[in-house]
């Protein structure tokens, strides 16, 4: 495909940034940002504006399917026929002595929507297993069942034009100037044209988003619910309330004013490390708004309480009633691209397609009937590090893993990869050889990528867009979608008689008929030609739903937003001891993403962070006889990393940071942050608690 141009979307972070990629034979493939884009209107991120180059290097690329007889003889090339079937005799026969839920799929907040899709139609319905579950539990699982506890549904209530009409923002556990780069300039440009806007950071750090703020309150982790409830406490005193919406659309104000009326600031001061100035201008700042938005991120959403913190900062949108107006919301930063997509078609082990519950026998029979199946399980499905212990027990025998790489991002690593060794049989279905977990594979399958394939995505603002397949893949690379119907095939099961990859869209949108998230007249042929769509799409002709509870009636069944008291209100993490006395916090750099499988090979944006380094306060330092630049060894229960240290007041005393990315170099596992991190998870999101792990320092 030679002298070619094509509209499609950024495959890195939910902000879903349109893209221009233009592939000629004098430079290959390159990509400019898309000016007539609604996102981003042109701008592209230092990991954007570099795709052509993961794209060009095909150097890493897994080319040909690869299988082993035994773990003690080496992978060799195979045709996909005979990869295809050993999957198929493994996993028949594993299922046949052990029953379905011996098996279980591992997937990706990465998939297209149509392969997610089809694979939860083909393990939930067919395989007979709820256990397939994706990386977005490590990522927005919190979010969702906050969404789904105060408003009845995953919802994401605005979109990101409702930036250019807020006058406030409240950006806490998230640091979209790295993560959400170009969202994030929208918002600075907003703040540049309207200088009285008013940007308030609840963060550890002293991030690039905080240094941004008019505010920056910078708590002691996991102490975010208490800073909510103070700051509620302020909003109710001073009569930033409206009652009128509380009156008539909401329920259990009573019990929540209760609450926050009994806490104290001081209290709250000292517990947060904020003073009671900051608490109190920081409310006053939210009750003076005309349009007040929330953002975050993994700061809430990756916590042992995380389902709490969502519904206690959701509920400071409630008592203001700042939500379903221009310029107002709750908004959570999606970190995946189609981490949205996925939860639309079910692609968690709680869900199923169309935002129907597995736990509802109803839901179960209609997604069952649509399906032509005698029924779905009702067993739960295991959830992502479930999984993996049920791998390391004994209990799961064979792990499917697609687009995902969880040796390097699960926590307490090294009992991941324990679990993976244990497994009687692993397929990985990956594009590249680096990623870390496709040297565990039995049998490997190469996967097609980015601009190799096409599909749609949902960003975070439920926006959905139409990729095209601008080039073909390298080898004998096939997309996840014909993959997963060969498999189907080989399976003999019926109900995957797809001829394309636009007859598995249809099948889904057909299924939204009459839902919340109703794309039943949305195609391939209008995404093509009329662009992007957020949803709700119920009609012909429907431009697309920016704004959601435009008419204050939620999803519950009373159509009012709920009060949501939390189980807990201080942090249920393991906390710091006399052996473990610091709290670690992981996150992102600014210019890799996940697991570097992709911007790892990109050098230039190696230049900005080229190895892996800990952030730790000068005064922790001192304590600890470390100096910037030293050789740190950090250490937890789980394990250890060794890495350089970073003397820097941006990070609050007794707080450490280290970025998330790296993983094992040849057999060296010491720069893999994820060696540390402990299993705890939240009780209902079972998202992990990967910013609260105690740790030791010393220098090396
Ligand atoms: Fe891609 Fe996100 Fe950067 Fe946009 S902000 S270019 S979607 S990585």
């Amino acid at each position: 495909m030679q002298n070619t141009e094509i509209k499609t979307t950024c495959s890195y972070c939910g902000v879903g940034c349109g893209i221009i990629v233009k592939n000629d034979s004098k430079n290959g493939v390159t990509v400019t940002g898309d000016k007539n884009h609604p996102v981003n209107r042109g701008m592209l991120c230092s990991k954007g504006m570099n795709l052509h180059y993961v794209v060009n290097d095909t150097s890493d690329r897994i080319l040909y399917p690869e299988m082993r007889w035994s773990r003690s003889h080496p992978k060799e090339r195979v045709s996909w026929d005979a990869a295809l079937d050993r999957a198929a005799a493994v996993f028949s026969s594993i299922i046949k002595k052990h029953g379905p839920d011996s098996v279980g799929f591992y997937i990706s907040g990465q998939c297209l929507t149509e392969e997610y899709y089809l694979v939860n139609k083909l393990v939930k319905g067919f395989l007979k297993t709820n256990n397939i579950d994706t990386n977005s539990r490590l990522c927005m699982s919190s979010a969702v069942a906050g969404y789904k506890k105060t408003f009845g549904e995953d919802s994401v209530p605005i979109a990101y034009a409702d930036i250019e009409l807020a006058d406030t923002f409240l950006i806490t556990g998230a640091n979209p100037a790295f993560c959400h780069p170009i969202l994030f300039r929208r918002l600075e440009q907003h703040k540049e044209k309207n200088p009285k806007t008013k940007i308030i950071v609840v963060d550890p750090r002293r991030t690039d988003s905080a240094m941004a703020a008019d505010l920056h309150l910078q708590i002691f982790p996991g102490t975010d619910i208490i800073l909510y409830h103070a700051i509620g406490r302020r909003l109710i005193e001073k009569g930033f309330v409206d009652f009128d919406f509380i009156g008539n659309h909401t329920e259990n104000f009573s019990a929540y004013k209760d609450l926050v009326m009994g806490s104290s600031y001081e209290k709250a001061s000292k517990l947060c490390g904020v003073s009671v100035d900051d608490i109190h201008t920081a409310a006053d700042i939210i009750g003076k708004a005309k349009g007040f938005i929330s953002m975050w991120a993994m700061g809430l959403n990756q916590s042992a309480i995380g389902v709490d913190k969502n519904t206690a900062l959701l509920n400071l949108s409630l008592i203001t009633g700042q939500i379903g107006k221009p310029g107002s919301g709750p908004f959570s930063l999606t970190g995946q691209p189609n981490a949205m997509g996925g939860r639309e078609v079910g692609g968690m082990a709680n869900l199923l397609a169309v935002h129907k519950e597995l736990n509802n026998p109803e839901h179960r029979k209609e997604v069952a009937d649509f399906w032509g199946i005698d029924a779905i399980s009702e067993k739960p499905g295991l959830t992502a590090t479930e999984m993996f212990d049920a791998l390391e027990s004994g209990k799961m025998k064979a792990i499917w893993i697609i687009c995902t790489n969880p040796m390097v991002s699960l926590p307490d690593a090294r009992r991941a990869e324990k679990a993976l060794q244990n497994a009687k049989f692993v397929v990985v279905q990956d594009i590249s050889h680096n990623a870390d977990t496709a040297k565990f594979a039995d049998v490997l399958l190469p996967a097609a990528g980015w601009l190799e394939k096409e599909g749609t995505m949902t960003n975070s603002e439920r926006r959905i867009s139409y990729l095209p397949k601008g080039i073909n893949a390298p080898g004998e690379a096939l997309s996840d979608v014909e993959i997963l119907l060969a498999f189907a095939k080989k399976m003999k099961f019926s109900g995957f008689n797809f001829n394309n990859t636009e007859a598995v869209y249809k099948e889904y949108c057909l299924m939204t008929k009459g839902t919340n998230i109703d794309v039943s007249y949305l195609n391939y042929s209008r995404l093509k030609n009329e662009g992007t769509f957020q949803w709700p799409v119920p009609d012909y002709g429907h431009p697309g739903t920016p704004r959601l509870f435009a008419d204050r009636k939620f999803f519950t069944p009373s159509q009012k937003a709920i009060f949501n008291i939390p189980t807990s209100i201080e942090n249920t993490s393991e906390p710091p001891s006399d052996q473990y006395p610091f709290i670690l916090t992981t996150g992102r750099i600014r210019d890799q993403w996940h697991t570097m499988t992709k911007t790892g090979k990109v050098s230039r944006l190696m230049t900005h962070t080229p190895s892996p380094v800990l952030e730790i306060n000068p005064i922790d330092a001192y304590k600890s006889k470390i100096k910037n630049g030293d050789i740190v060894v950090v250490s937890s229960k789980n394990g250890e990393v060794r890495v350089k240290a970073k003397v820097t007041d941006t990070i609050k005393e007794g707080v450490l940071f280290l970025p998330m990315h790296w993983g094992k170099q040849l057999d060296n596992d010491l720069n893999r942050t994820n060696n540390l991190t402990n299993t705890i998870v939240d009780p209902i999101s079972k998202e992990p608690d990967f910013k609260y792990t105690t740790v030791a320092v010393t220098k090396y």
